[in-house]
């Protein structure tokens, strides 16, 4: 008579030893209805088919269905899902990094002999990509001034396939006329892609300023822990979606389970952390703004600074306070720009004097975070010269104590004298 086997005793009822088939091939099942709100981490390559009509009717193209680990797993369609959703849109591809969403768009989109504009303010490595790559593959750039439609109306060509965007602009943080850029291409039927990793999905929507697709560093505000490296490319548009996968597949971009998990429970908090690093940047901001050390600060939300026209237009903003717009909403990011009485030299000395703010690349997590610029030397000369002599910090507010980085600031600001 078969004995019943009770649970985890499977091996003891071998007649032999347990081989590596029977760790492999085990027959034990959890039981059904597990219910708990966070999502499950499925992690794969293989995905296994119940006969091979299945295996040959399923497409990853449609996502119905599961065919390879790497063209998604529940894990990683709940998360574009829910990015797809943060940003208004139909379709999402997850990326192993923000820089690699626009690599796959650029990728995607331009061909041998195309040209792509990109904005002279634009996160760094976007204008590397094309003129690395890019311009090895035959694919021409040309950077136009983002504070100006008429200059990118003026650059637009037969061959221009493609308008990259970007508000505000990395670390001068001059916030664009968005909806005016895009307009722009769209009147010449050009395709553009925002980078929209300062808004994160909060300050104001990709497709309502006009982009056509919206690329996100997941690695920011959306992941928000500083332990995540991913990046999104959302869109409306089918045939725009499926260009941008079919890229994702044959290039084989993946992102790992576990890493979106860790995405999909911060996402929650999205909101509320994009709201707290944005009241501490602010008074942070105001507070350096009236030293006399500072000559510039570079903060949209605040009169005075590039653009801010623009992104109280865009980003809602209600009311106009004394400096300090009221409402609206910006990400925890400025840079002020130093006298230029005081050298570089002295100003990586403050930087370095700096204990709770760390010096590193990124932004979004919980620490803050410094980096000193020599901005001149970052920008196209054409565009008129840098009306920027002093050196630049640009600052990233975590979520410590206001207080407490005040005085950092304040005891490091002793290393200028
Ligand atoms: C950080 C960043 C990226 C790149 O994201 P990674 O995940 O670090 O590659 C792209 N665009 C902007 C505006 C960023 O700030």
């Amino acid at each position: 008579m078969a004995k019943a086997i009770p649970r985890g005793a499977y091996y003891h009822h071998l007649m032999a030893p347990p081989t590596p088939t029977d760790l492999i091939h085990h027959p034990y099942v959890p039981p059904r209805g597990f219910a708990a709100p966070q999502p499950g981490v499925f992690k794969a390559s293989t995905v296994i088919f119940p006969n091979t009509a299945t295996m040959r009717a399923r497409d990853w193209k449609n996502k119905n269905g599961y065919t390879y680990g790497l063209h998604g797993t529940p894990t990683t369609f709940m998360l574009e899902e829910r990015i797809a959703t943060l940003e208004g849109g139909k379709h999402c591809a997850l990326l192993p990094s923000g820089l690699a969403a626009i690599a796959n768009v650029s990728m995607a989109l331009l061909k041998n002999g195309d040209e792509v504009l990109i904005p002279d303010n634009a996160y760094g490595p976007n204008k590397a990509l094309a003129d690395g790559e890019l311009k090895n593959w035959g694919i021409s750039y040309q950077l136009y001034d983002p504070m100006n439609p008429a200059d990118l109306q003026a650059r637009i060509g037969p061959q221009t396939k493609l308008v990259w965007l970007e508000a505000p602009g990395s670390v001068t943080m001059e916030f664009v006329p968005l909806r005016e850029l895009a307009q722009v291409c769209r009147e010449r039927g050009v395709t553009t892609a925002l980078d929209s990793t300062w808004a994160g999905g909060i300050a104001f929507n990709g497709f309502d300023a006009g982009a056509d697709i919206v690329v996100h560093a997941l690695t920011k505000y959306p992941s928000g822990g500083g332990d995540v490296l991913m990046g999104a490319v959302v869109t409306r548009d089918d045939q725009l979606n499926l260009d941008i996968k079919l890229t994702h597949m044959r290039v084989g971009w993946g992102v790992a389970a576990n890493d979106a998990e860790a995405v999909l429970r911060s996402l929650p908090t999205l909101p509320l952390r994009y709201h707290a690093h944005d009241v501490a940047a602010r008074e942070l901001a105001a507070w350096l703004q009236a030293r006399p050390e500072v000559t510039q600060l570079l903060h949209p939300a605040f009169e005075g600074s590039p653009g801010h026209q623009h992104w109280r237009a865009l980003c809602g903003a209600k009311e106009e306070g004394s400096g300090i717009d009221a409402g609206g909403a910006a990400a925890g990011l400025f840079s002020i720009v130093f006298d230029e009485c005081y050298s570089m030299d002295k100003v990586d000395a403050f930087c370095d004097t700096l204990k709770l703010f760390k010096l590193g690349y990124s932004w979004g997590g919980p620490i803050s975070l410094v980096v000193p610029y020599d901005i001149a030397s970052m920008r196209s000369s054409r565009f008129g010269p840098c009306p920027y002599k002093g050196a630049l910090v640009r600052f990233s507010i975590g979520l410590e104590a206001v207080e407490d980085l005040r005085a950092d600031l304040e005891q490091a600001l002793g290393a200028l004298a």
